[in-house]
């Protein structure tokens, strides 16, 4: 847990949120400002700063944030039409909030 980072207290429930999915790993919210009618952020409880702060022994955790992400989108009822998954790296890169997540967006008709 790293102090003043947003994402570690939703992680360890500072701050109230609700998750769509838990397990020792991630968790799965909302994002608070949605850019589609599905905006789900796919969060790993581990604070990693962002993509290149990943280490090799990250690869299992990475890996498991797109199946993750495949699941996320077939309970959303979006695995069919489609969907976009999306990491933002960096400030250049429009990264904010710098805990890793995956961004998983779609439902547009
Ligand atoms: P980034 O630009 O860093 O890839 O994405 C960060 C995302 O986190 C943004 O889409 C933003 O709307 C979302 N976000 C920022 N603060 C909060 C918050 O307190 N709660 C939730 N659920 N999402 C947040
Ligand atoms: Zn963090």
């Amino acid at each position: 847990m790293v102090p003043d980072c947003l994402f570690c207290k939703i992680v360890h429930r500072e701050i109230p949120s609700e998750f769509l999915y838990e397990n020792d790993t991630f968790v799965v919210f909302k994002d608070i400002n949605p850019h589609a009618p599905v905006h789900l952020l796919i969060v790993p409880k581990k604070h990693i700063r962002s993509i290149n702060d990943l280490e090799t022994r990250d690869s299992e955790l990475v890996g498991s944030m797109f199946i993750l992400a495949k699941k996320m989108a077939k309970e959303q009822g979006i695995n069919v039409s489609g969907y976009k998954l999306l990491f933002n790296v960096e400030k250049g890169g429009g990264q904010v909030i710098f805990h890793l997540h995956l961004h998983l967006l779609g439902g547009w008709k």
